[in-house]
């Protein structure tokens, strides 16, 4: 996609970034998707190894208003689409799918992924919700919880370990997804909970 530079740091324009990704997801490319906020802009800036991450996704949008609001001044005036928001169109375009997209919750606290599988069931019952793991455990479920990725091959897998935990364990595990469209979604799940 199209590319510009908030503060050195990569930003992406697509016009619909959940249709985008479920096309590249088609054609075999799996994605780390990041909506990028000013705190993230500023952790970057701080933070060599988050900002390498930054570099390495695949889709950067833009998240904040802080963000929006320095493209306005540059020129590019594009909507802002908080990444909660996001999150939802991509899980409604993909229980649009011909063939049921597999889905994962992985984070918040124990209970509230449960929840949010249940709600989306309720509401985008094409989905295929293959699994759910609460963001505080020991060793041992981590090791479970890979394997049970690995076995699964989510088209989707939400992790909601907040920034930039949640940014450094999709760049270190996505390996094990090649395929499937990674997201880090902060809070998200909490709100979808309710
Ligand atoms: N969280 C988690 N494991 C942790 C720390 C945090 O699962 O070790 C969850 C927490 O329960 C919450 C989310 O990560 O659901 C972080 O939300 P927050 O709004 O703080 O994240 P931000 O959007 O600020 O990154």
């Amino acid at each position: 996609p199209a590319k510009v530079s908030v503060f050195g740091f990569p930003l992406h324009l697509v016009d619909n970034a959940p249709e985008w990704l479920l096309m590249q997801q088609r054609d075999g490319r799996g994605q780390h998707v990041i909506t990028l906020n000013s705190e993230m802009v500023m952790l970057a800036e701080r933070t060599p190894e988050f900002a390498d991450v930054l570099h390495r996704a695949d889709l950067v949008i833009p998240d904040g208003s802080g963000v929006i609001l320095y493209l306005k001044l540059h020129g590019l005036s594009v909507p802002r689409l908080p990444g909660i928001e996001f999150a939802e169109a991509l899980l409604r375009l993909a229980n649009e799918a011909p063939q049921p997209k597999r889905v994962f919750f992985y984070g918040a606290a124990p209970g509230v992924a449960e929840k949010v599988a249940e709600r989306w069931h309720r509401e985008l019952p094409n989905l295929k919700i293959v699994g759910v793991q609460s963001g505080y455990h020991d060793a041992a479920t981590e090791v479970a919880l890979i394997e049970k990725l690995k076995e699964t091959q989510p088209h989707i897998i939400f992790v909601a370990l907040g920034v930039p935990r949640q940014e450094y364990w999709i760049d270190r595990h996505r390996h094990i997804c090649p395929e499937a469209i990674w997201v880090g979604v902060g809070g998200s799940f909490d709100i979808w909970a309710g």
